[in-house]
């Protein structure tokens, strides 16, 4: 079986989900299953819904309209007539939310994050699926709440393999386009969990670990990974073959191309993802998967903005210790601060931290108790795999460098300039 995953640029309009057709024409569709994600930008514009809910009711309606409209603009576009029955079945979906939105008495912030963004995936597989059928190709949508069971830890869930190794090998049937939405799973008590923002392409990795599949493809609006982000960078160049490790490494960094959590799966079952465009299907792209570390061997570069740099020194001059050391990253922890580099020296330890969940301000409090806290807002990290001199200057040059940490394969300059 192959998995594939279409993220939300590949099916932000009607153009885009009449591509995901022609792309499986091309490519072939037989023994298939497709990991979808939310259409475009849904998932922010559901996020500002959650934000309504909580600090501005006034608002609620008119931004559940807003996601409203968008879809339906894409049914229009998609489905001549709209007696269409996909028509009700969309309209249901927001019907759940709304029943969601006026019924709900928790006030868990993540608990009904979760429940509330899990639509955006719920209604574009809807759409897909339906738009596929009426295309003539038959698919099977599958809910996959019923298959990737997790912990109750919303908004960044733990898969549980063992549960959802059991329910996909049992329940997903082969010889058939299966279409199944990325990002979510569901707990013990049947609510719904997100796996983390852009967690899709980890449940393409998820199926394809439980399924033995023969490769995972995520198409992307770029030829393949590159040796840099070619939004931000003028020269970025295809890589062809990237090993397991050397892709972990990237994603770890932050080469947002792909999922941190999405190789390891597959690298223990040495499953090849391919990274691939869904403008030239039939190119090449990128091949993740047991070989060389980097084909062509190029410098890498990544980049991080919106960046919290925090220097913390001792009150008394005394060392920064293993126990300090401890507990301060146990408080990272407890705060999901994810950190990114490290620098330590006698009596002050610095951080580049980013704070997904802005908890910075209320652990501020509890360190500000024990020691001196600095720290810089928006800075930005580079992290350059496989520097050399000219690459350093490539990132330097004009900027403000505050930190700048070497090892033998990786350079990471923070600098104050966004
Ligand atoms: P999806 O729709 O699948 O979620 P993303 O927007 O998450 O797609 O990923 C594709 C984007 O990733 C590209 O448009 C590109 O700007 C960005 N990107 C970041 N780093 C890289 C890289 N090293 N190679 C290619 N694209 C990159
Ligand atoms: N729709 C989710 C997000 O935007 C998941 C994904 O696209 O991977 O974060
Ligand atoms: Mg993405």
């Amino acid at each position: 079986m192959r998995v594939f995953k279409f993220g939300g640029a590949s099916v932000k309009d009607a153009e885009g989900i009449k591509n995901v057709y022609d792309v499986l024409q091309k490519v072939g569709y037989e023994d298939v299953l497709l990991v979808v994600s939310a259409m475009g930008k849904t998932t922010n514009a559901l996020e500002m819904v959650i934000k309504n809910y909580f600090e501005n009711s006034a608002e609620l309606n008119s931004s559940v309209q807003e996601v409203k409209k968008y879809h339906n603009q894409i049914l229009l576009d998609l489905f001549e007539d709209d007696k269409h029955e996909v028509f009700t079945a969309v309209q249901t979906q927001f019907a759940d939310l709304e029943f969601f939105l006026s019924h709900n008495k928790s006030p868990n912030y993540n608990f009904v994050y979760d429940q509330v963004v899990s639509y955006g995936e719920l209604i574009s597989t809807t759409i897909l699926s339906h738009f596929m059928n009426f295309m003539k190709i038959q698919t099977q949508w599958i809910d996959v709440r019923n298959f990737i069971k997790t912990d109750s830890n919303y908004r960044d869930a733990e898969v549980d393999w063992d549960l959802t190794q059991k329910n996909i090998s049992k329940n997903v049937k082969r010889k058939i386009l299966n279409i199944t939405q990325g990002f979510l799973g569901s707990d013990e008590n049947n609510f719904t969990t997100t796996l983390g923002r852009e967690g899709s392409d980890y449940t393409a990795a998820i199926f394809a670990y439980c399924l033995n599949a023969e490769s995972v493809t995520i198409w992307k609006d770029v030829p393949g990974v590159m040796n840099a982000d070619p939004r931000y960078f003028e020269h970025a160049s295809l890589l062809n073959q990237i090993s397991y490790r050397e892709a972990i490494e990237l994603a770890f960094y932050g080469a947002t191309v792909i999922h941190p959590k999405t190789l390891q799966p597959l690298q223990k079952k040495e499953i090849p993802l391919y990274v691939k465009s869904f403008i030239n299907p039939l190119l090449k792209g990128t091949s993740v998967s047991k070989g060389v570390a980097l084909e062509p061997y190029l410098p890498c570069f990544i980049v991080k903005r919106n960046q919290l740099l925090i220097s913390l020194s001792s009150i008394d001059f005394s060392f920064i210790m293993e126990e300090n050391i401890s507990e301060i990253f146990a408080l990272f922890h407890q705060f999901k601060l994810k950190v990114n580099l490290i620098q330590n020296s006698a009596i002050s330890f610095s951080v580049c931290v980013e704070d997904k969940f802005d908890n910075f301000t209320e652990m501020n409090a509890i360190l500000s108790k024990k020691f001196k806290v600095d720290f810089s807002q928006n800075v930005t990290l580079y992290t350059i795999r496989h520097f050399n001199d000219e690459a350093a200057l490539t990132v330097e040059q004009g900027k403000k460098v505050i930190l700048k940490q070497v090892s033998t394969e990786t350079m990471q300059i923070v600098t104050s300039e966004n």
